[in-house]
């Protein structure tokens, strides 16, 4: 196969690529993906989304987004922000409610084109929220954009760790590291006494990721707030920055910061030498 670099122009202006992925849906990889990218864009960092679930495009919901984009003179879209975030979705191009169906090959075409075709400016960091699952569709993504790395969401269910397996062994043929795998909806905190119970079990993801010898980044708890935030589209890592759910996902940024950093190293040592003649 292929190595990355050979296969794949770079986006111009774009120092890292971070996909969040995850093996199946309603796992909790939307509202992960902008909390890390609010997450990075309150450390200084340069962000933008692109909403690649083009299955059920929630991103717009997430940012509290509404409208569409601008297209400019030179017929690029410019992606709308929020909270400091640039974001393309192609939830400002459809309705989230319209049932789309996508074949493999229109799904890359949609991602790429939206890749592509916007402006994106320069950035630290575009994170992609990959569609669920670990289809051609998924492959295809990964094969054909540039990526510097990747996270995997998971809930600590056993039966959803087997599905990760999948999604791990999809970014190791495509020669993408995996930069960690994040727990989400790990333990439960009761909104109102505080207790705690492990609904969905807990540690799963961190024993699987010891075992297949990727790091667990963290563990998002199973929390009210969180939803509660998404919806109102204030990421909490914004509605409460103070809050211990804020500092989860604040955890994963930071080591997220260093893991990309190490990443991009790994790549500019692994590129061949140009030599001018
Ligand atoms: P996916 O992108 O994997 O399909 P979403 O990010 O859309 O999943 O999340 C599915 C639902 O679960 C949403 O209603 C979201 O607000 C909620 N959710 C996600 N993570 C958490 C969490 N850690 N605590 C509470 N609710 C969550």
């Amino acid at each position: 196969m292929a190595e990355p670099s050979e296969r794949q122009d770079p986006l111009p202006g774009i120092r890292a690529v971070l996909a969040v992925a995850s093996a199946k849906g309603g796992v909790g990889k939307s509202t992960t993906a902008v909390n890390l990218a609010v997450g990075l864009g309150l450390r200084g960092k340069r962000v933008a989304i692109l909403d690649a679930d083009v299955y059920g495009p929630s991103l717009p919901r997430l940012l509290g987004l509404r409208g569409q984009p601008e297209t400019q003179r030179d017929g690029k879209l410019k992606p709308m922000t929020a909270h400091g975030v640039g974001c393309m979705s192609i939830g400002f191009l459809v309705e989230e409610a319209t049932p789309m169906i996508w074949r493999g090959a229109m799904v890359m075409g949609a991602i790429e084109n939206l890749i592509r075709d916007v402006a994106w400016g320069d950035l630290d960091v575009l994170v992609l929220d990959l569609p669920p699952g670990t289809g051609d569709a998924q492959l295809s993504i990964t094969q054909r954009i540039p990526l510097t790395g990747a996270v995997i969401v998971s809930t600590p269910q056993d039966i959803a760790l087997i599905d990760t397996r999948k999604g791990i062994a999809m970014f190791e043929k495509v020669n993408v590291p995996i930069l960690g795998l994040i727990e989400n909806m790990s333990t439960f905190v009761c909104p109102s006494c505080g207790g705690r119970s492990d609904i969905f079990s807990h540690g799963g993801a961190r024993e699987a990721a010891a075992e297949l010898g990727i790091e667990c980044l963290g563990e998002i708890p199973l929390h009210l707030s969180i939803r509660e935030a998404s919806d109102a589209g204030t990421p909490i890592v914004l509605g409460a920055p103070e809050s211990a759910e804020a500092a989860a996902y604040g955890k994963i940024v930071d080591r997220l910061i260093e893991k990309l950093d190490a990443a991009l190293g790994d790549a500019a040592r692994k590129a061949p030498p140009i030599v001018v003649q």
